[in-house]
């Protein structure tokens, strides 16, 4: 079997980043989209992410920042909630700035775990600004599993499957939405035949079990290129030999094994 790991990285505040800065990427939408989208709501994809997943049988991961330019994460206090009692898991989006003080990362665990009222097990670094030392912390502060590698910005060769260090499961991360559109330079009617080929090279090196991850980010639904998440999970569904999961429901695949 193929393990397609889904994941959505929480960038922007709740409101998102604001009227001047989503008019100045006026490009990267539909024109049409702003008759009938408030501008707040052109970075706000939580319900439509549910909606996609549950028809194709699947619940993801979100990994959500605790430090929000001009926000809160206390502003996501509902999402959050809501998205993990409906059996999405919520994961921490570690802040740069507290990748290597143990301290600061325990701080960012706790601040997720109160609004969750729930431990969580999983950890992506905001811009994959990861260090050696990481992993070791991760563990110590009884984190599972990282997602915060990615070896190459133009292809997915190297960064496919999974590895154990130090006590916690890595993923590294296979496709990510914006390399895909920008390094990669990927136009949206080629992404399914890019899926198609990272497919068929995770068979060929291990039929049997392998693993791709996959980040897209909560805020990029609407957008041009973003918006092709739903065809993507739709192709990976219809092939018999894929799941797709969450991180900790990967890991109790891997722990299975
Ligand atoms: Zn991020």
């Amino acid at each position: 079997m193929q393990y397609v790991f889904l994941s959505h990285d929480v960038d922007w505040k709740k409101q998102g980043p604001g009227t001047e800065h989503i008019l100045a990427r006026k490009e990267r939408f539909d024109s049409q989209l702003f008759e009938k989208t408030p501008l707040e709501k052109m970075y706000y994809n939580f319900p439509e992410y549910m909606e996609i997943e549950e028809k194709y049988g699947t619940k993801s991961t979100f990994f959500f920042r605790t430090i929000y330019e001009n926000g809160n994460v206390f502003d996501y206090e509902d999402e959050i909630r809501s998205l993990n009692k409906n059996g999405w898991e919520i994961g921490l989006h570690l802040d740069p700035s507290s990748v290597k003080d143990i301290e600061k990362i325990r701080n960012e665990k706790n601040t997720i775990e109160k609004i969750l009222q729930n431990k969580i097990v999983g950890n992506r670094v905001h811009f994959l600004k990861t260090d050696k030392q990481l992993l070791e912390k991760l563990n110590e502060l009884g984190f599972v599993y990282d997602s915060s590698v990615k070896k190459s910005k133009d292809h997915f060769k190297d960064d496919i499957g999974h590895y154990n260090q130090n006590g916690v499961i890595e993923f590294p991360i296979t496709i990510m939405d914006a390399y895909l559109f920008t390094y990669m330079k990927v136009k949206e009617e080629q992404i399914i035949s890019i899926f198609n080929d990272v497919l068929k090279y995770s068979r060929e090196i291990n039929s049997e079990f392998n693993i791709f991850s996959l980040l897209w980010h909560d805020n990029v639904l609407k957008m041009k290129g973003g918006r092709m998440y739903s065809k993507i999970l739709e192709f990976l569904a219809s092939q018999n030999d894929v799941v797709l999961c969450s991180g900790i429901e990967l890991v109790n695949k891997i722990k299975k094994r």
